[in-house]
């Protein structure tokens, strides 16, 4: 845990702004006060679009806007113990894990840069048809205007940098929403932009109560773009009511793993029991439904379980912590019970299924029916499931029984099955011999059905937020 509670106005055109109310930001782990954040509401997300869309009047030119972005990557190395520690508290999430996060925030800064330096647009061939003989063209790539950014609390440093680095890259400003159980990561990277040099607008945070902060972000002519990440429920009702601005989703998954016959079935165990469990399963790609063919099936669970009850349990400020607590009791509670659906309904419980201080045990469920939750919905804690399969139709099938679509992983040594679940499994990205929570910044990252409608990672963000602008030229 942090030493001290942490104290934060909220950041509107380059200043500390208090407000009279606190919010405060209590451990997941143990209740205890980690921060207080000043209450903002409508008035400051109004105040909030004021300034960024006053700042984008003045536009920052490319190099400035990169200068900005490697400042605050190497910032963030040089904090880097701070700002694990401050996502551990506030999040619940273990030492390790932050400090992983932190090393990618450090990424995406860095590939911000790169995009905001690079990104252009292109040359039209334009004698390429008769019509345009004599004629030349490209296009420009601009700022599509003010960024709305909403942002849940599992990864509270990077999925905030995943939003207000590369939307500074395209030249946007952002008035970002952090999520209220975890603003202070957002707040400490607001601070780490201004030390870098960052004008005044071009960042704005306001945390406070999410739907009346929404609706100034939906009802807002001037955002012209909200980049949202969290729950479905919440997403597409957003997406729904700003049917005129561009409304970027990135949801949740119920994230399959097929393990073939041929597969290594030690190193599959291994990067599935990592891959399940870390922050208590707190990611939306964290490992959940484990389809293993039969012949290596035993192989498999003899690898796979030792290896989940050798986990630690426990305080997530402690080095050794593998999994944590839940954000909240509730959330503890919801993910007990499916558990404890999926074993009246003829699961059987493996490992787990019991608190450990209060904490959820690292659990498995062999062959949940499946109409259990934890066979189709997102878990989004502490718990996979394990089945064996016969064909590899099968499996493609099993792990397509969900409406979600984000990341899916196979294990296999054969290239041909490798090619053919990359194109029938029907997730934005699958990993083959790498468990489906892996993510590199740089990479094209979002879903396909209920999971969301584009993709994050800077070179592909940035094109989200520019719009592209012909000009023809008659020589
Ligand atoms: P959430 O409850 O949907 O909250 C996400 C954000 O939306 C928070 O900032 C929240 O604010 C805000 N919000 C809530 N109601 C709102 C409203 N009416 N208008 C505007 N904003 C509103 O999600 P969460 O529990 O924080 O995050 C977990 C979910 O995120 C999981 O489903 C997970 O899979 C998904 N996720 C997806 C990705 C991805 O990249 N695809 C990454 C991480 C997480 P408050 O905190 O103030 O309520």
């Amino acid at each position: 845990m942090t030493a001290a509670v942490v104290e934060r106005g909220l950041y509107l055109d380059g200043e500390w702004v208090e407000t009279g109310e606190w919010l405060e930001v209590r451990s997941p782990y143990d209740g205890s006060l980690v921060g207080r954040v000043a209450r903002g509401g409508a008035v400051e997300a109004r105040t909030a679009v004021d300034a960024a869309a006053a700042a984008m009047r003045e536009p920052l030119p490319a190099h400035k806007r990169a200068e900005v972005l490697v400042r605050v990557a190497g910032a963030l190395g040089r904090r880097a113990d701070e700002a694990a520690r401050l996502i551990s508290a506030e999040a619940g999430k273990p030492l390790k894990a932050a400090r992983v996060e932190v090393a990618r925030a450090m990424s995406t800064y860095t590939m911000s840069a790169v995009q905001a330096r690079t990104l252009a647009g292109q040359v039209v061939p334009m004698d390429a048809s008769q019509a345009g003989e004599g004629k030349m063209a490209i296009t420009l790539r601009l700022p599509i205007g003010v960024v709305g950014a909403i942002s849940p609390f599992n990864f509270p440093l990077n999925l905030v940098a995943h939003k207000i680095a590369p939307a500074l890259a395209a030249g946007c400003a952002v008035v970002l929403k952090p999520a209220s159980q975890t603003p202070l990561a957002a707040l400490f990277l607001a601070e780490l932009e201004a030390d870098a040099g960052l004008p005044p607008g071009w960042l704005n945070v306001v945390v406070g109560p999410a739907a009346e902060i929404g609706d100034v972000l939906v009802d807002d002519e001037r955002v012209r773009l909200i980049t949202f990440t969290g729950s479905g429920s919440v997403g597409w009702k957003l997406r729904e009511r700003a049917a005129r601005k561009k409304v970027g989703l990135e949801l949740g998954n119920a994230t399959p793993v097929i393990v073939q016959g041929d597969a290594d079935v030690e190193d599959a165990a291994a990067r599935c029991a990592a891959n399940a469990f870390s922050f208590a399963g707190q990611s939306c790609i964290s490992v959940q439904r484990i389809y293993v063919q039969r012949d290596v099936y035993d192989a498999f669970k003899g690898a796979f379980l030792p290896r989940v009850q050798a986990l630690t349990v426990g305080d997530p400020a402690d080095e050794e912590t593998d999994v944590g607590p839940l954000i909240s009791p509730a959330e503890r509670d919801r993910v007990l019970a499916w558990v404890e659906e999926a074993v009246a309904q003829g699961g059987t419980l493996l490992a787990g299924g019991s608190l450990d201080g209060g904490l959820l045990r690292p659990t498995v469920i062999e062959t949940p029916s499946a109409d259990a939750k934890l066979s189709c919905e997102e878990a989004f804690g502490p718990v996979c499931t394990l089945q064996p399969y016969d064909t590899l139709d099968e499996a493609i099938a099993l792990a397509n029984g969900t409406r979600y679509g984000l990341q899916a992983g196979i294990f296999t040594r054969d290239l041909a099955t490798a090619l053919r679940a990359g194109a029938e499994l029907e997730f934005g990205g699958v990993t083959v011999n790498e468990a489906p929570t892996f993510r590199a910044d740089q990479m094209p990252y979002g879903g396909t059905k209920d999971s969301g409608n584009t993709k994050e990672g800077p070179a592909w963000a940035v094109r989200e937020m520019t719009e592209e602008r012909l000009v023809v030229v008659q020589l």
